[in-house]
């Protein structure tokens, strides 16, 4: 038998734990956490490993084992400190002092192939100093919703932060959204970082400009490498954090997105999105279509989205001005619209078919096509993906044959706007050679997925689960995810 055979050897041979973890947060000291230990749980099924992450890693999937992932991150194994971090945030306008990991924690922080440092962050894994009245568990269509999201959303080109794994943990979870006793899991999120626009205003709070100016330069050097040597490094910190998160919103935007919790404690430093709770893709363009049910006044719902995280930026400027000048940060909010607006007819022209932008009738497609969104109520994703399927390059000829034979149509009827989006789209191809009607195709297939992850299509996936713990519709949903059918 070699060594490498002998049975107790089993930990020093997980992957996970030989990975190089960096202290990267843990060496700013324990004012931005607390060590906290993990739950046990009476059971580990793993119910989700994103192989696809791995390379990233420095892994390859066929040397992790199931075992591996479920003694790294369901029973923990051997990995600390297990850190707690600590925020506060604004909650639907509220400022909330009692916030905090509650039912999670910081695992380790890796450096990818890549050369980015990741993040390994739980949700479920038990209770905190900072879980108030709540149990520190995540239920398994929680986290079942997460790891969908954060595929679809990846699929889409969304900026956003993944599921490396996804354990159930044999418990049994009370609910008021959901039929109650529920079974429980945890879940890994990989992302870029857990420091929120809320974890500077806690500092704010405290204040302690102190912590705040180490954190910041840690944010800079982790998250913004090439501005560490710019003499106005801070203000351009912020600019750019205003221009990523401007273009974050409309990546979600033209991916039909309502995130439906925008607090502050929700929006990551890094400009990458994350934290998928009560979510919804919009079955319709609907601007007020809103995703979380005790959201009573809307004030996160679809077409909010880029005024509130426009707000959020505004008031992270008050914890800030420690650190950066105000002027300079109004200066760099005030190219909010321009970036958001910019970004968002760009991906609605390229759901469209079209990257190139020259022809004036692609200025007036944007529009059009959100009004006959609007005015018609059809699918959002169908429309899109309908096109996709039905495009074909006499569509040039013709404005009558645009669309014709796809299967909204009927759903719309005849309407003026309708016919009126027929001549501008068959107006806009005849800005380009008919030999560029294959790229076109190219990109209404490659920026309009035929699967779209609706609540039905969720539920779909979650009564198998639920009914007769039947996962195969899950595992058949992320594939189609991940391959665009
Ligand atoms: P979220 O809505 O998931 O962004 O969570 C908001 C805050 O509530 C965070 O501080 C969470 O850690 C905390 N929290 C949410 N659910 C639970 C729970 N079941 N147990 C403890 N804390 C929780
Ligand atoms: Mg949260």
């Amino acid at each position: 038998m070699t060594l490498a055979e002998t049975p107790n050897q089993t930990n020093s041979r997980n992957p996970f734990l030989t990975l190089q973890y960096e202290p990267a947060l843990e060496s700013l000291g324990d004012d931005y956490y607390d060590e906290v230990a993990a739950a046990e749980f009476p059971q580990h099924i793993l119910r989700w490993r994103n192989d696809s992450l791995l390379p990233r890693l420095g892994l390859n999937p066929q040397a992790v084992t199931d075992e591996d992932f479920i003694n790294a991150f369901g029973k923990f194994q051997e990995r600390k400190p297990l850190l707690a971090l600590r925020y506060h945030g604004y909650q639907f306008g509220e400022y909330n002092s009692g916030l905090g990991d509650g039912r999670g924690f910081l695992y380790g922080q890796v450096r990818g192939i890549d050369g980015e440092l990741y993040d390994f962050g739980t949700k479920g894994s038990g209770k905190t100093p900072y879980s108030r009245g709540g149990d520190g568990m995540l239920t398994l269509k929680g986290g079942v919703r997460e790891v969908l999201a954060a595929e679809a959303l990846q699929y889409l080109g969304v900026r956003t932060s993944r599921c490396l794994t996804m354990i159930e943990t044999g418990l049994s979870l009370w609910r008021g959204d959901e039929p109650s006793p529920t079974r429980s899991s945890v879940m890994v999120r990989m992302s870029n970082s857990h420091i929120r626009f809320g974890t500077f205003e806690r500092l704010h709070y405290l204040r302690r400009p102190d912590l705040s100016q180490k954190l910041l330069d840690h944010v800079i050097e982790q998250y913004y490498q090439h501005l560490i040597t710019e003499s106005d490094k801070y203000a351009l910190f912020y600019a750019e954090l205003v221009q990523r998160i401007a273009e974050l919103v409309a990546q979600w935007m033209a991916a039909g997105f309502c995130h439906a919790v925008l607090n502050t404690d929700n929006m990551s430093i890094t400009g990458e999105s994350f934290d998928y709770g009560p979510y919804a893709f919009i079955p319709t363009y609907d601007p007020y279509f809103t995703a979380a049910y005790f959201d009573y006044y809307r004030r996160y719902c679809y077409s909010h989205q880029a005024g509130i995280c426009k707000l959020n930026l505004d008031m992270l400027q008050e914890p800030l001005k420690a650190i950066i000048d105000k002027s300079d940060m109004e200066y760099g909010l005030a190219s909010f619209d321009e970036y958001y607006r910019a970004e968002y007819r760009s991906l609605m022209l390229k759901k469209l078919g079209f990257d190139q932008l020259l022809a004036p009738e692609l200025d007036e497609l944007f529009p059009l096509t959100l009004e006959f969104l609007q005015d018609s109520q059809v699918g959002y994703h169908q429309f899109f993906s309908e096109m996709a399927r039905t495009f074909a390059a006499n569509w040039r000829d013709d404005p009558a044959f645009v669309l014709h034979d796809c299967e909204i149509v009927p759903a719309t009827g005849a309407s003026a706007i309708f016919d009126n989006w027929c001549i501008l789209y068959h107006k806009t191809l005849n800005n380009f050679a008919p030999e560029q009607m294959d790229t076109i195709a190219q990109n209404l297939h490659r920026y309009n997925p035929k699967t779209a992850l609706l609540r039905p299509v969720i539920e779909s996936v979650w009564e198998p689960i639920a009914q007769s713990d039947n996962w195969q519709p899950f595992y058949e949903l992320i594939d189609k995810i991940q391959s665009g059918n």
